[in-house]
């Protein structure tokens, strides 16, 4: 059967606007199209592939767990899942976990335990959850009116109640909103889709000091900045700051879909026997893949790399810059990064994406005024620079057209 991208319009609900191309197969931090035209990946599956497209290893993993057991459902444990729970709490602050399907579902988790344990050790009136303007925590319902983009969330009728924002990076604003009502803080460690912003440390550490002082839990969800994408882990490992709860996804399957949430003994017994669940959480095919993403992720020779292709980044972007002056900061970490746009260009990013799409760079943006880029932590050095060559010849065509 002969597909192209004109079928998408005919079979699929419009809710997407995918690009012209269609990709095909994959290879690292390369992809190819239907016309065999080669592609450089900096958006990784928005920040999902972090050791690139088909990964040896993961591919092999995959096709032996493929021939062994891809399903049982919670009525049954399973081998990878148990080993894979293992390694998230021996590496991380956690004692507990609970696996899901995507990044949604574990922060809906994360949502649903927050009020419970509420619940369960101080009543009902505990019930406020407070999150932050511009955060993205996923499009369930509950996920979306937490985050802080009332463009998602808007125009599907009554929305879950006691959920309030305030302004990121405002301690003050906090200080004014937070009290003993107040059940949980969400928050990213640092912002993707709001336009790729890192927090002030002094502000996360202020944040984990209210929500002690109001017995708030403070729920990190790293589901685009955990698993190696900042150089650590996880992103609180670089804050110094511990959170109650945290979730984890997109990186955590390379590509598979799984999420989990993470949390300590004491919270997680408020998640009783039929408390919560899902058909798919867990599975050994999910939790297989995403135990040898762990195993690769989880070095320092992997780790530590992840600050070198940064500032190489940051090296070839500053001399675009010079060139052409379209950015006012290069922000983020790791391999998470925006090009935020200066005022000549705000509200242009998608024009940047898709010149540089047409001269076979996949990339992404974080808003209106950012471009994104979050490759593979296994990027080679000669592709950022022949990525970043693609990239400035988008740009000059972007001002030639302007
Ligand atoms: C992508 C993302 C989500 C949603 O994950 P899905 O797998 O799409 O449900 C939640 N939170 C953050 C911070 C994300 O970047």
């Amino acid at each position: 059967m002969q597909v192209t991208r004109s079928t998408f319009n005919e079979v699929m609900v419009p809710n997407y606007n995918p690009a012209e191309m269609v990709p095909v197969r994959g290879e690292g931090a390369r992809v190819w199209d239907q016309n065999d035209i080669e592609y450089i990946d900096f958006a990784g599956g928005i920040a999902v592939n972090v050791l690139g497209h088909c990964h040896p290893e993961l591919v092999k993993v995959l096709a032996e767990q493929g021939a062994k057991l891809w399903h049982l459902s919670n009525v049954f444990t399973n081998e990878p899942a148990l080993r894979l729970a293992k390694k998230l709490v021996d590496a991380t602050f956690a004692d507990k976990v609970y696996f899901a399907n995507s990044g949604a579902e574990a922060n809906e988790a994360a949502l649903k335990l927050a009020r419970r344990y509420a619940l369960d050790h101080f009543g009902e009136e505990k019930d406020q959850i407070i999150a932050f303007a511009k955060g993205f925590h996923g499009r369930t319902f509950f996920t979306v009116t937490v985050g802080g983009q009332p463009a998602y969330s808007d125009g599907f009728g009554p929305k879950p109640g006691a959920v309030m924002h305030c302004e990121y990076n405002n301690l003050d604003a906090l200080k004014e909103l937070i009290s003993d009502r107040t059940c949980a803080v969400m928050m990213e460690p640092m912002q993707g889709e709001g336009g790729i912003i890192v927090p002030d440390p002094a502000f996360v550490k202020g944040v984990r000091e209210l929500c002690d002082q109001h017995n708030a839990l403070l729920i990190f969800d790293e589901v685009q900045s955990g698993m190696g994408r900042t150089g650590k882990l996880y992103e609180y490992m670089n804050l110094g700051v511990t959170p109650d709860i945290l979730t984890t996804a997109k990186s955590l399957g390379g590509g598979f879909p799984v999420g989990a949430m993470l949390t300590t003994d004491k919270i997680s017994a408020s998640l009783k026997p039929g408390t919560h669940g899902s058909t798919y959480g867990g599975n050994p095919l999910a939790c297989a893949v995403a135990e040898k993403v762990f195993d690769i992720v989880n070095n320092p020779e992997i780790l530590d790399g992840v600050a070198h292709k940064e500032a190489l980044f940051r090296k070839i972007l500053g001399q675009i810059n010079e060139k052409y002056d379209v950015f006012s900061e290069i922000r983020g970490k790791g391999m998470l990064l925006g090009c935020a746009l200066n005022e000549k260009y705000k509200g242009r990013a998608k024009d940047f994406m898709t010149a540089a799409n047409a001269e076979h760079l996949m990339c992404l943006i974080a808003g209106m005024d950012v471009i994104r880029f979050a490759p593979s932590l296994l990027i080679t050095d000669e592709e950022i620079t022949e990525g970043l060559a693609r990239f400035e010849r988008g740009i000059a065509k972007v001002l030639a057209n302007s």
